[in-house]
């Protein structure tokens, strides 16, 4: 398939003509640019199309909101510093730009060791890692690269968000998710796939399934060169023999401090920092009101822009033998609030259609999935209406006393 965007960009972009802007400000931004400084190409601006991040300079150059691109640069060449390469390339061509360049072949040379960085080295380098990797699949269209997946170890959780992201507020009978089931789709997904970077551990609260160090267990055994993170709410503080095999094994906690509903944080911190386990904790914040199961009957068009805003749209997501491109349908599908429709998912145990078929087709799903006329949106810019139609932001956490209803498709 011919590609719009170039991979030699080296020589082209040394070369005078119209300004050039990395596209986004995204953390291995800040090595993109380095990376020019040293070969000598002049970068006049960044882009982004989160608002929130034009307000200040990034590396000493102004953030553009992406819409106001033509407004300010009528003529622009672009190094995408995105992962999601086709996303930014169908953006920038519907904005009548045809010029774009891939930052492969700036980082062959460039050394990590050699800058400081708002992140960790070592963050970068991971981050670069998996830059790599996905800006090498769009060169090469017989790679499956994976950058993260999800997997959905319970719908069961110790908090009752009013607004879950995840839908965990409609699950009359959560459950933990099947140990064998899980294990055989993770095999299942990982022999036709080239390459997944990180799996993350997520429910509801993942560490109510018992199982939930046993599924890290296996994916540690079985692909040594990852990371995993465990996404936890700080109600539940496991047993040390649950996460002593963790140390040095690049596992992670990712932790969402809920204050007072967050009953045994310090407990669990105190347990990673004694077993030398890394973890983030971060408050509650910045809540878009997304959990609303509603169908639109949108046009094709809107249907199309819900799609382009949506910031998570490549969040893999396994769930019962099933793997999504996003939390909202995978739920949404498991709780039959949306009609069954193979189109939205891939199918790892089916008998009758290739898995890598299925992989392809739903990895590269550009303009949107049937079950985004039942999602209200989730913008990469929060303040923008455009391709929303949810509450807006929302006080994080408001716990619900009951279990809501929705409607069943049979
Ligand atoms: S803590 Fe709240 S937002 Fe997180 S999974 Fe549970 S119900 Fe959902
Ligand atoms: S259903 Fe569509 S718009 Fe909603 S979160 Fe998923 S991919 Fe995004």
């Amino acid at each position: 398939m011919t590609k719009r965007v170039k991979l030699e960009c080296i020589e082209p972009l040394r070369k005078k003509g119209a300004p050039i802007i990395i596209v986004a400000a995204v953390r291995e931004a800040e090595a993109i640019a380095n990376a020019c400084k040293e070969n000598g190409i002049k970068i006049s601006a960044f882009c982004d199309t989160e608002k929130r991040k034009t307000l200040e300079k990034f590396c000493d150059l102004d953030v553009v909101h992406t819409p106001n691109i033509p407004n300010k640069y009528p003529d622009a060449r672009f190094i995408i510093a995105s992962h999601h390469i086709i996303d930014v390339e169908n953006q920038l061509t519907e904005m009548g730009y045809n010029e774009f360049y891939s930052a492969l072949k700036l980082f062959e040379n460039y050394n990590v060791e050699n800058y400081e960085y708002r992140i960790s080295k070592s963050y970068m380098k991971s981050r670069i890692d998996s830059y790599k990797k996905t800006h090498s699949a769009y060169f090469d269209d017989t790679k499956l690269y994976m950058r993260s997946v999800d997997i959905m170890v319970t719908t069961k959780c110790s908090m009752k968000c009013e607004s879950c992201s995840n839908l965990m507020q409609y699950y009359k009978n959560p459950q933990d998710s099947d140990y064998i089931k899980t294990i055989e789709s993770l095999e299942i997904l990982r022999s036709h796939v080239d390459d997944i970077s990180e799996y993350r551990i997520i429910g509801g609260e993942p560490l109510m399934n018992k199982n939930w160090s046993n599924i890290v267990n296996v994916i540690i055994e079985k692909n040594p060169k990852r990371k995993v993170y465990i996404y936890t709410n700080g109600t539940i503080s496991p047993k040390e023999d649950q996460i002593k095999n963790f140390n040095g094994k690049d596992v992670n906690f990712i932790i969402t401090d809920y204050g007072k509903l967050s009953r045994n944080v310090d407990k669990l911190t105190e347990l990673l920092n004694k077993n030398e386990i890394t973890y983030v904790r971060t408050p509650a914040e910045n809540w878009l009101e997304c959990g609303t199961i509603k169908q639109h009957n949108r046009t094709v068009e809107d249907q199309k822009e819900i799609f382009k805003q949506c910031c998570v749209k490549y969040v893999y997501t396994l769930l019962d033998g099933k793997l999504y491109r996003c939390p909202f349908i995978a739920n949404a599908n498991n709780l039959k609030a949306m009609p069954d429709n193979p189109s939205n998912y891939v199918d790892l145990f089916s008998k009758t259609d290739s898995v890598q078929n299925q992989l392809k087709r739903l990895m590269n799903v550009a303009k949107f999935f049937p079950g985004c006329d039942f999602c209200v949106g989730r913008p990469y810019d929060p303040t923008s209406k455009i391709g929303y139609d949810g509450k807006g932001m929302i006080t994080p956490a408001k716990q619900s006393k009951e279990i809501l209803k929705y409607k069943l498709y049979k």
